[in-house]
């Protein structure tokens, strides 16, 4: 738990001010200590997601959500196995069910993003333009979502720095974007090039010019 609460620690002092937290493989238990204990640690202001990457069954799925409503969550993300679209709709609209948002993410890769507008399956969309076919069909995923009134959130596939930039592009392209899974370039242990767009105090900087990042990646090009 204190490393959980420590990492959102030195991840909201060094200017982020929306964290994700993964669940489901603690047990609900364990999980909701957990969020609590960092939903306490930080400023009420900071916004908590979990991900419980398709972790749950049905009846797992609606207990732990009674258990994390009063953490304040602005979504729990894949509650259930990818495919079970009509469980996650489900969960939406159950009387019973605690009214947590639900962020669908494996499902979007699985199924595609119409799929899960039709299914009604998710309040936010987690898209990842590697898993979607590239930017443009992820930009355009993004705004069929944000027309049927589905938030559209950008992440990575833990890309390296070509295809973050990418993404950094699609998220900025989406009006009023809520805030996205770019900073993910430091998972990584090296990287292609230089990161023309780092990120810095929780933000990215979009590089304006021609192409993704001007020459940025010129040396990259393996001519001949
Ligand atoms: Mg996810």
């Amino acid at each position: 738990m204190n490393a959980t609460v420590a990492a959102a620690e030195r991840a909201v002092d060094s200017g982020f001010d929306c964290l994700k937290v993964k669940v489901g493989v603690r047990g609900i238990d364990a999980d909701a200590e957990r969020l609590r204990a960092v939903r306490d640690a930080v400023e009420s202001g900071v916004s908590l997601r979990a991900d419980a990457n398709g972790a749950w069954d049905r009846e797992t799925a609606r207990e732990a959500l009674a258990r994390l409503a009063p953490v304040d969550l602005a979504y729990v993300e894949q509650p259930l196995p990818a495919g079970d679209l009509d469980g996650a709709a489900a969960l939406r609209r159950a009387d019973e069910t605690p009214d947590v948002p639900i962020a669908l993410d494996e499902s979007v890769a699985a199924h595609g993003v119409d799929a899960v507008l039709e299914a009604r399956a998710a309040d936010a969309v987690v898209l990842k333009p590697m898993a979607l076919g590239g930017p443009d069909r992820a930009l355009a995923a993004a705004l069929r979502a944000l027309a049927a009134g589905v938030e559209p959130i950008v992440t990575t596939t833990v890309d390296a720095v070509v295809a973050r930039t990418a993404a950094v592009h699609v998220a900025a392209a989406i009006p009023d974007v809520a805030p996205c899974g770019l900073a993910t370039g430091s998972l990584l242990r090296e990287d292609l090039a230089a990161d023309p767009c780092p990120v810095d105090a929780g933000r990215v900087a979009v590089p304006t010019a021609p192409g993704l990042a001007g020459g940025a990646f010129d040396d990259l090009r393996t001519d001949g």
